[in-house]
């Protein structure tokens, strides 16, 4: 079992002998990305170094690395040889990690990259932890918040992802509050009614709502057909009315399909009573893309007119767009011949 799996009272769990020396020694390896045992007294390096055999320290190697300005994408690669892709993107409250959580995705959202890479596999919780630890430690990246929004639906791989949330924010490791992280989701309303059940509520929720009416969700998201956009409603209400929570409202803006001022009005009746924030996402282009942004007049237009409903709203700029990191573009399809020829081999 690696020790990137594990919560700090697992890991000395594992450790029946020793149970200090196995706190410190997770501390400084979650907290630091190394371990020193020369602290350790003579008779007690034979233990400390016991520990360090029976826990797998090994890290997935870097094997991409881009940068545009502040902004950089970094694949690593899994033990079969799939590789997970990350980006640190700077923002006004620090850096944030726009994390990965499965390879290739199926829900086939028809404006995002990864939804045409169809699902490969899911992270591990170690795979999602790995993220981290690595940018952090390898990288040196001040990373300060946690958003589960790169490739992948985070609540299709729930069981990971809640697992990967234990040790993330373990106060005895890596130690980052859940106030600093979002999961965000496509619609997936079981998965919301699991985290109102199990989730730490300090935890933020974003949704990916792009569509003002099940119409056109329906032609740009196929979660739709499973969840609609009432049902979709109902949990969010729901998710809100425990403990007073926000929810981020996501909404891709793709040119003359979800982006006119009737769009926006129709979009500010469907939110009604929700308790939201609403990110407007300029659609960014991908290797084949079928849609276009709207024009800036169209996008601030679709802004102020919900400004005039009541509604925060935020216009996001395009960051790590030449690099193929920002939102919809993460995801590389020769990764799916990759799969298929060592399935063969
Ligand atoms: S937008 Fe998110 S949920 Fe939709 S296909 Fe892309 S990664 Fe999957």
């Amino acid at each position: 079992m690696s020790i990137l799996a594990l919560t700090q009272q697992e890991y000395s769990e594992e450790m029946p002998k020793g149970k200090r020396h196995a706190a410190l020694l997770y501390r400084q390896w979650m907290r630091t990305g190394h371990v020193d045992t020369s602290w350790a007294e003579p008779q007690a390096r034979a233990l400390v170094q016991e520990m360090i055999d029976k826990t797998d320290f090994s890290l997935p190697p870097i094997t991409g690395q881009k940068k545009e300005g502040e902004t950089i994408k970094f694949l690593l690669r899994m033990k079969d040889g799939l590789e997970t892709e990350t980006v640190a993107i700077p923002m006004k409250a620090g850096i944030t990690l726009c994390l990965s959580s499965q390879l290739g995705c199926r829900m086939g959202c028809t404006f995002c990259e990864t939804g045409r890479m169809g699902l490969l596999r899911s992270l591990t919780p170690e795979e999602i932890v790995a993220q981290v630890f690595v940018a952090r430690h390898v990288l040196k990246i001040p990373v300060r918040n946690l958003v589960f929004m790169g490739m992948g639906e985070p609540l299709d791989n729930l069981e990971s992802v809640l697992l990967a949330l234990k040790v993330l924010t373990d106060p005895r490791g890596l130690g980052i509050g859940p106030r600093h992280i979002t999961i965000s989701t496509s619609g997936h309303v079981d998965g919301i009614y699991q985290l109102i059940a199990r989730a730490d509520p300090a935890l933020h929720l974003a949704v990916s709502v792009n569509a003002p009416s099940d119409e056109i969700r329906r032609k740009i998201m196929p979660v739709n057909a499973r969840w609609n956009m009432e049902a979709l409603k109902k949990a969010m209400l729901d998710y809100c009315a425990e403990g007073s929570r926000e929810i981020l409202i996501e909404y891709v803006l793709l040119e003359n399909i979800n982006d006119g001022l009737e769009h926006a009005n129709l979009l500010a009746v469907y939110l009604s009573g929700l308790s939201v924030k609403v990110n407007l996402i300029p659609y960014n282009s991908q290797s084949r893309s079928r849609f276009s942004p709207p024009k800036i007049e169209i996008q601030e237009a679709f802004m102020q007119q919900m400004r005039k409903h009541g509604y925060q709203v935020l216009l996001r700029h395009h960051k790590g767009r030449e690099i193929m990191a920002a939102c919809g573009q993460l995801g590389n399809i020769s990764q799916r011949r990759l799969l298929l020829n060592s399935r063969n081999s």
